[in-house]
């Protein structure tokens, strides 16, 4: 239930915005450009572009709004471009925000308001939804109404308030922090696993394509078996090697400024940062290879158990060198043999998944 302090029905649409300065907004615009608008251009991921094309096609010939769509991922996978995707795919416009940006009822009730028929709401980091709005989405997603209080105290009314059909998108890096009667009213349920380094080749030579910049096979290659499984990551670096090529060759990145230039940026050969490394050495050699606690482990290497979680382990434990188990983390055998280690005890390893 939502409460309006004045009499009259306005809701009044909240401005979502986020602190950004100039380097942001440069990183942002770069991105943009390299962003896919169709699921044509939306490279790998083939099962989840073919189901999609599908379930858009039958709400397209329906002539109905797509079915509410839950994307699970890593950061920088291609959640929100999926999302712009859809919209476009849909031919519908689309609001987009992020669940730390609304605050209040209101905030939500401003946006749901106010969009229009069949078009797409896509909320970023939904599993910060805060508990009042998560109430509110429930009926908006299911009955496509809202309930809003007019006035005060024992004056008060409640008056329910259509909505147009829409599609909300809800993506996450978190699955298991959205509360199960929020993400059990998605009929659409996409998770985006960590990209093969063929896939993200096909990415940088797109990107390369785009930005008018000449790179050779064996560049792309070790390019993409450094991004970390990541588009977002692969397109940073092929703009910082960009720069390498352009001051220290003659423009074309080649497999040697490849490997200069990651050198240069503390990346190694298997895509691994000096962070990766640390956070390695840190179980082996404090916590007999493990199991060790998030919050421990983030507090040992100085980093946010946020991006450990999100940005660090994800492609560690792809990669095979840390495992989740129900006590915590664990490094593998893969592990003791990169950083040229010895077992010295038996670490519980019974496994989480
Ligand atoms: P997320 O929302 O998951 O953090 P984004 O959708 O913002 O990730 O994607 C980050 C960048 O990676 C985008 O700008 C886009 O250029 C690129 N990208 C992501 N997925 C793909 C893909 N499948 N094909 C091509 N580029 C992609």
């Amino acid at each position: 239930m939502i409460q309006d302090k004045s009499e009259d029905m306005k809701i009044e649409e909240t401005a979502v915005s986020r602190p950004v300065d100039a380097a942001f907004q440069e990183e942002d615009r770069q991105e943009n450009i390299l962003r896919p608008r169709y699921l044509t251009d939306f490279q790998g991921q083939q099962s989840i572009k073919d189901n999609l094309s599908v379930f858009i096609k039958a709400a397209k010939n329906r002539g109905d709004a797509l079915d509410h769509t839950f994307i699970v991922g890593p950061p920088g996978l291609g959640k929100t471009t999926l999302a712009s995707i859809i919209a476009n795919e849909m031919h519908s416009e689309i609001r987009m925000t992020s669940a730390p940006a609304l605050d209040k009822p209101k905030d939500l009730a401003g946006i749901l308001t106010n969009v229009s028929e069949n078009s797409v709401f896509f909320i970023d980091e939904i599993h910060r939804l805060k508990p009042a709005l998560e109430e509110m989405l429930y009926i908006a997603m299911e009955d496509f109404e809202i309930d809003w209080v007019i006035g005060q105290g024992p004056a008060a009314r409640t008056m329910r308030v259509p909505l147009p059909r829409f599609t909300l998108i809800g993506a996450t890096t978190k699955a298991g922090s959205v509360s199960s009667p929020l993400a059990s009213r998605f009929g659409i349920n996409i998770h985006i696993d960590l990209y093969s380094p063929e896939e993200l080749m096909t990415i940088i030579s797109r990107s390369a394509r785009i930005l008018n910049t000449s790179i050779t096979d064996d560049a792309v290659a070790a390019l993409a078996r450094c991004s970390r499984g990541t588009p977002r990551i692969a397109n940073r670096l092929l703009r910082r090697l960009r720069d390498f090529a352009a001051v220290l060759g003659d423009g074309t990145i080649t497999g040697d400024i490849v490997r200069e230039g990651l050198t240069r940026l503390g990346i190694d050969e298997n895509g691994l940062e000096k962070m990766d490394r640390q956070i390695l050495k840190t179980i082996i050699d404090f916590y007999n290879g493990g199991p060790v606690g998030a919050d421990t482990l983030s507090i040992s290497v100085g980093e946010a158990v946020e991006s450990l979680e999100d940005y660090y382990e994800p492609y560690l434990i792809q990669q095979g060198y840390l495992k989740r188990t129900q006590r915590g983390r664990c490094v593998t055998d893969k592990a003791y043999e990169l950083l040229k280690r010895r077992r010295t005890g038996d670490a519980d390893q019974g496994l989480l998944f």
